[in-house]
Formats: C-alpha cells, sequence, structure tokens
C-alpha cells in the first residue's frame, strides 16, 4: 500500500509523492487534450492502455488520485473517491441515487450532520426518510417500507454499524438482503455504510453486501486531528455516478489534503493496532470501576448477549477503540468526571492519536429527539470516549483519578 501507484521516477526520483499544487495540467498537444476530454465525458470507450489524462484539479489530480487507489486496499474496492470532508462525501453520495418521490431507509440515530442532512435537505427536496433503530428485524423494516408506500420507491439504505454512541450494531447482510428484495433489473437499491466507527481496518462492508463504504478520512484514516476530509468507495460503475457528481458540486478534496492522508495512510494499521489494544485495556478497567455503571464495548460482548454477540463475530475483526459508558449518577457526575481529566482532551471528534472525552447527551446528540435517547441509551450519566496512542497505563491512571472525585 504505502508505495502503491506511485514511482518515483515521475518526480525527479522523489521517494514520497510531491503535491501537485496545480489546478490545471498542461497538454502536450491539441490532440491529447481532445483525447482527455473524450474520455472524461464518456463519448467514446479507452482504447487498449490508454488512461484517462489529467485535465484539471476538479476532475482530478496525482495527490487524490494515487490516495483513492490506495484506499481501494483497505476495502477491497474497484474505486474510492475523496471528498473535503466525511460530509461532502456522504451527501454527494446520497444526492446521486436519490430523487424526488423516491424513499431512503435509514438507521437511526445517525451522526448528527447526515441526519441533520436528511431530515432538513433530502426532505425539503421531496425524499420520502423512512426511520428504523438497531435491533429491529427483518420483518419490522420491511414493514415500515410498506407502510410508507411500497418497496418499488426504496432507491436506497444508508446505514451506521456500529451506531454512534452505544456501539449498537446493525447486520450488514440483513440489510443487503433487503436491497436485494427491491432491486429490480432496471433500479439497483443502493446499500451504503458508514464505517468511520470502525476505520478501514476493522470492518469491511463491501465484503457483507454493502454498495458503497463511506468514511469521515476526518477519524482514523487522518487520525491526527489536523484535517476534515472524507472518503466514498465501491464498485467502478456505482463509483461513475458518485465521481460525476463530485465533479459539478465539487466537492473534492484539495492536493494538500490528498497528501496529508496519503502521510496519515502510512501509520494507520499500528494506530489502529495500539488504539485497540489501549481500548480493550481501558473497557476492563472501567467496567471493574465501583463508580461506573455500564461499560458499552463490543469487546465485552459475551454469547449471552445473543443476536448483537453474532453480528460482531461475523462483521468485526477487532472490538475498535471507543468505548461508551455510564457513570454512576447523573450529568451532575458525569461533568465533573470530564472536568476532573487531566491527559484525556475534552473535545469532540473520535480515531485521533490522542483520547478524546465528550457527553453525547449534551453535545453531540444534542439535536437528537428525547425518545430517541431514551430508545438508545443516550442518558445523562453517558460518556462517550475515543482511545488514542499514549501509553495504556496513563489513561488508566488518568479516568482512575477524575473517577474517584475528590
Ligand atoms: C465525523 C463524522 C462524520 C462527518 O465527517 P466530517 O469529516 O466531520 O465532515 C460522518 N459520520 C461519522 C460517523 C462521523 O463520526
Amino acid at each position: 500500500m504505502m508505495s502503491y501507484g506511485y514511482k518515483p521516477e515521475w518526480s525527479e526520483g522523489a521517494i514520497k509523492c510531491p503535491i501537485f499544487q496545480t489546478s490545471t495540467f498542461v497538454f502536450r498537444s491539441a490532440e491529447e487534450g481532445k483525447a482527455h476530454f473524450e474520455l472524461a465525458y464518456g463519448l467514446r470507450e479507452p482504447e487498449k492502455g490508454e488512461q484517462p489524462g489529467l485535465i484539471y484539479s476538479r476532475l482530478n489530480n496525482p495527490d487524490l488520485e494515487i490516495l483513492e487507489n490506495r484506499l481501494c486496499l483497505w476495502d477491497e474496492a474497484e474505486e474510492a473517491a475523496v471528498f473535503e470532508s466525511g460530509m461532502s462525501a456522504i451527501s454527494t453520495a446520497l444526492f446521486a441515487f436519490l430523487k424526488p418521490g423516491d424513499i431512503l431507509l435509514y438507521s437511526n440515530p445517525l451522526y448528527g450532520g447526515t441526519a441533520h442532512f436528511i431530515s432538513d435537505v433530502l426532505v425539503g427536496f421531496g425524499v420520502k426518510v423512512v426511520p428504523f433503530h438497531p435491533g429491529e428485524q427483518k420483518a419490522e423494516i420491511l414493514d415500515r417500507i410498506n407502510k410508507e408506500g411500497g418497496g418499488d420507491r426504496l432507491s436506497m439504505i444508508y446505514v451506521e454499524t456500529p451506531a454512534n454512541p452505544t456501539n449498537a450494531q446493525i447486520d450488514i447482510a440483513a440489510m443487503s438482503e433487503i436491497a436485494a428484495l427491491y432491486s429490480t433489473e432496471d433500479k439497483k437499491v443502493v446499500l451504503a455504510v458508514d464505517n468511520t466507527y470502525m476505520g478501514p481496518l476493522w470492518q469491511h462492508p463491501l465484503k457483507h453486501g454493502a454498495d458503497l463504504v463511506l468514511y469521515s478520512a476526518t477519524k482514523y484514516i487522518g487520525g491526527h486531528s489536523d484535517v476534515i476530509a472524507g472518503a466514498c468507495l465501491g464498485s467502478k460503475e456505482l463509483m461513475g455516478t458518485v465521481k460525476t457528481l463530485r465533479t459539478f458540486l465539487g466537492s473534492m478534496a484539495g492536493p494538500w489534503t490528498g497528501w496529508l492522508l496519503m502521510r496519515s495512510l502510512e501509520t494507520l494499521k499500528v494506530r489502529m493496532e495500539q488504539q485497540v489494544k489501549n481500548a480493550q485495556k481501558v473497557a476492563r478497567f472501567l467496567n471493574e470501576h465501583p463508580s461506573v455503571e455500564k461499560v458499552y464495548y463490543l469487546g465485552l460482548l459475551q454469547p449471552s448477549d445473543g443476536e448483537q454477540y453474532e453480528i460482531y463475530q461475523r462483521q468485526c475483526s477487532a472490538p475498535g477503540a471507543m468505548v461508551s459508558f455510564d457513570v454512576k449518577g447523573g450529568e451532575k457526575e458525569a461533568f465533573a468526571f470530564m472536568n476532573k481529566l487531566k491527559i484525556i482532551k475534552l473535545a469532540v471528534s473520535l480515531g485521533s492519536t490522542e483520547s478524546l472525552v465528550q457527553h453525547p447527551a449534551t453535545m453531540t446528540h444534542a439535536g437528537v429527539p428525547e425518545e430517541v435517547k431514551q430508545q438508545m441509551n443516550v442518558t445523562h450519566k453517558l460518556v462517550r470516549l475515543s482511545v488514542g496512542v499514549e501509553h495504556v497505563d496513563d489513561l488508566i491512571w488518568d479516568l482512575g483519578q477524575a473517577l474517584d472525585g475528590e
């Protein structure tokens, strides 16, 4: 992956791909310019061995193309597209496959920005949106679709699993069966999975039947809390549609963002492996602490947890580095704990080298209706922790001193 898609001889022997900070690319001849545009506009099929040429950085740029080729390796996808934010990847993908009158089925709750985009923007464009909750069975979900006007209007299914912040999971293969059930010869129901929570290492939705996988690359992929970016991956055919819309919305990432993410990708696996190792120890510590009521972590699931345990076994290769837990008491006790932390920073976002803590009920999930919060166990005693790469003894010391109070 580290050297994939780039040859030093292309750039004066530079071992790393340089930043191609350029808006436009010079054609060697008018004929070459014409040929590039013919391929870009799909006016003809490429001849054998003919590659699409560089035209303009809104369409393509070496820092994006090489990064996209490398991202494909992690999820074994045919094509990838990089965006200037996770939200631009998500909104472009949703716009690409939905039109007025269509039904979008989605898991609830979602990342706040996505939830807002669906219930305000898409609804404003005449898309019918139908939420379901993790834990709902296939029959209940089918019932919901039929009540809302039937499967012939279903165009897209959008899922986040494990769900933020409680790690409740959704069976991707079961969702793909629903998509197949309502797909016809001339209309494919597209199943998109936001895989930000597991990064490209611990869960591979395409393998379980998803059509598109989406990332906020701001999180694990970027991994250093210093860049906002997003990605979408899938088959050549679907990504053709996504990339065309990206070109016209202009939501692609810039060369500098591409370069930063290529640099981040080189340490993605070592970072994530350290994070999951730390998270497992932190979760065990919290699980035994007298001031902690309940820990929500995939690594603590037992066979007695039934379906959730089975989905985890099938779908994930590791339990991740997101640990949520109920502090005994309520908001007052949760806030006192967070305010007392010395090493762990009080901030939203996740997946970065440094550990972060936040209070979902009043921060990331402040906009979620109260009854949905209750359903999802997002109460005022719940705290969400994103575990970083620090020495785990330091993290456990910090959590201990903050939980122990005065
Ligand atoms: C952060 C996040 C997003 C949005 O990504 P941005 O890079 O902030 O635009 C989408 N989904 C999930 C699950 C996220 O955590």
